[in-house]
């Protein structure tokens, strides 16, 4: 007999999955609720646009008894007062769990969100698993301080947990994007209340049960799924909710400022769009490389990164060429079945996504941008939403696919003659959160990095990244940074403590 296609076989895993019934009930205070009001919204697949699961629509009220629950939490300090060491057994078992849950995990947020489920088993999961880790390895290596004052004196200087963090994160990377907040707020010691993209929000729920089960105390982690304007907005509007790690587009994040000056003056961090610029000079001597790497990290995740590549400045010279190598390695990035392990471009997050998607390619075109590869919608007879990588050559700064984000899988081409332009070009964006730099001249790498007014630069290269470096931007990408040990600066205060030494 042969062996079943591993197509099949994740084909047979969805349709079990989904017939054992996925649980869509919030999880506050370590057990599963139904909104207060019983109500359900539903949950449907991008990949064939049938409906996977009901999950319970969270409001005002069921945000109100999650934050209770935190709140009780963190005052009678069941986390936060455990030793170091024990927490951090806790959390280096939250992402064993995360490990071993690996299939389920990636199922879910393939059939979810659509992203190929060779990227949920390779990259997300782990990198999430990762990300819980490291800090929880960090909880017992952070030590507070004293400061330099006189004898007559001992000042310590602590850092204390803000206490009750709401997490506002979007649908693109939602295991990633959750764990980018949980991993450091709980490593702080605070207790969260998580608001998934109600466009996904099946893996945070299973996180909030794993964590349970790894021994996190019940309350310390909650999640209430819901919509924007309800449970989202009832979040960043609490009067009780010390802080709101948001990841998500420039116009939500316009809003939690706004909450957050009628409410209580929480912190709001901030993580937003972009609109980044990977710029390839003529003096690279490896356009194979750099081409790959920039269709490669475009495409990757159908586009929907907040640090895709989508302005590629080349240079004069080069361009002709560069755009022909484009052009060839397109049909690489053919969209297909996202349960299909040989697939990388899987489907748009939902039918929104695509008509907006398909509405900036119309505006290309429209503005003069001149098509090359893709440009159309694909696999329709599947009632998913498929997207054609697209190419657009001759693009001006100027044109609204090179100033907007997508959120898609396409890529605007625009031309330089100096570095000065290809620098003033990059930096004319409302954005700033990557960049890319592909030179081989050392002093050109330095000066344009240093130009660019971004979070991250990219130099010779664009998809690595680590847990251990911050991310962030600046400008309308966003304030705060999520990863490294920076990112404790955002779930902690630090605290004074004065103490007056009398002589003997
Ligand atoms: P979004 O702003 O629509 O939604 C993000 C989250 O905010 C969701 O949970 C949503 O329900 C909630 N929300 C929406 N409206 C709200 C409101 N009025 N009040 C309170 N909450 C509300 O963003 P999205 O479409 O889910 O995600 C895509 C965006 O995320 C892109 O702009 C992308 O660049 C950005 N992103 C940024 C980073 C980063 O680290 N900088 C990482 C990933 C994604």
């Amino acid at each position: 007999m042969n062996a079943p296609n591993p197509r099949d076989l994740w084909h047979a895993r969805a349709a079990d999955r989904i017939a054992a019934g996925i649980d869509g009930r919030m999880l506050v205070n370590g057990q599963r609720f139904n909104a207060t009001d019983g109500d359900l919204f539903d949950c449907i697949s991008p990949i064939d646009g049938k409906v996977i699961a009901r999950v319970a629509r969270g409001k005002q009220a069921d945000v109100d008894r999650a934050v209770e629950a935190a709140r009780a939490a963190f005052n009678d300090r069941r986390w936060a007062g455990r030793p170091p060491a024990a927490r951090k057994k806790v959390m280096l078992a939250f992402a064993e769990r995360m490990r071993a849950a690996r299939d389920e995990l990636a199922l879910l947020e393939t059939l979810d969100m659509g992203k190929p489920i060779r990227n949920s088993l390779s990259t997300d999961v782990p990198a999430a698993a990762r990300c819980i880790q490291w800090f929880g390895e960090a909880v017992d290596k952070i030590y507070d301080e004293i400061a330099p004052t006189g004898h007559d004196a001992l000042a310590l200087v602590t850092r204390e947990p803000v206490g009750v963090v709401g997490a506002i994160v979007p649908w693109n990377y939602p295991m990633l994007m959750a764990s980018w907040k949980l991993g450091p707020a709980l490593a702080a010691g605070n207790s969260v209340v998580l608001k998934p993209s109600e466009k996904s929000p099946l893996t945070a729920l299973r996180l909030a049960e794993l964590a349970l089960e790894a021994g996190l105390p019940e309350g310390v982690f909650n999640v209430v799924p819901g919509y924007g304007h309800e449970a989202g907005e009832a979040l960043a509007l609490h009067m009780d909710v010390d802080a709101i790690g948001f990841t998500g587009s420039t116009r939500t994040g316009r809003r939690m400022l706004d909450y957050a000056s009628r409410s209580n003056l929480k912190r709001v961090y901030n993580e937003l769009g972009g609109k980044s610029a990977n710029i390839v000079f003529a003096d690279f001597d490896d356009l194979d490389r750099a081409a790959a790497t920039a269709a490669g990290s475009m495409f990757y995740n159908q586009g929907e990164s907040c640090n895709a590549p989508s302005r590629l400045l080349v240079e004069e010279g080069i361009a002709d060429a560069f755009v022909a190598k484009l052009k060839a390695l397109a049909p690489q990035y053919a969209p297909a079945d996202p349960l299909d392990p040989k697939t990388v471009l899987g489907a748009l997050v939902d039918e929104g996504q695509t008509r907006t998607v398909m509405g900036y390619i119309e505006a290309g075109l429209a503005e003069g941008a001149a098509c090359v590869a893709g440009g159309c919608r694909a696999l329709e007879h599947t009632g998913g939403q498929y997207v054609e990588p697209t190419v657009f050559d001759h693009v001006r700064n100027s044109m609204k696919i090179a100033r907007e984000e997508i959120f898609g899988p396409v890529l605007s081409v625009i031309r330089f003659k100096t570095e000065a332009e290809a620098v003033a070009l990059a930096n004319a964006s409302d954005y700033g959160l990557h960049a890319g730099v592909w030179t081989r001249h050392i002093d050109r790498a330095v000066r344009v990095s240093r130009a660019l007014h971004v979070g991250t630069v990219h130099v010779n290269q664009y998809d690595e990244d680590d847990i251990t470096v911050p991310f962030g931007g600046v400008k309308q990408s966003g304030n705060g940074r999520d990863k490294s040990l920076h990112a404790f600066d955002k779930y902690t205060e630090l605290k004074t403590t004065w103490m007056r030494i009398d002589a003997a």
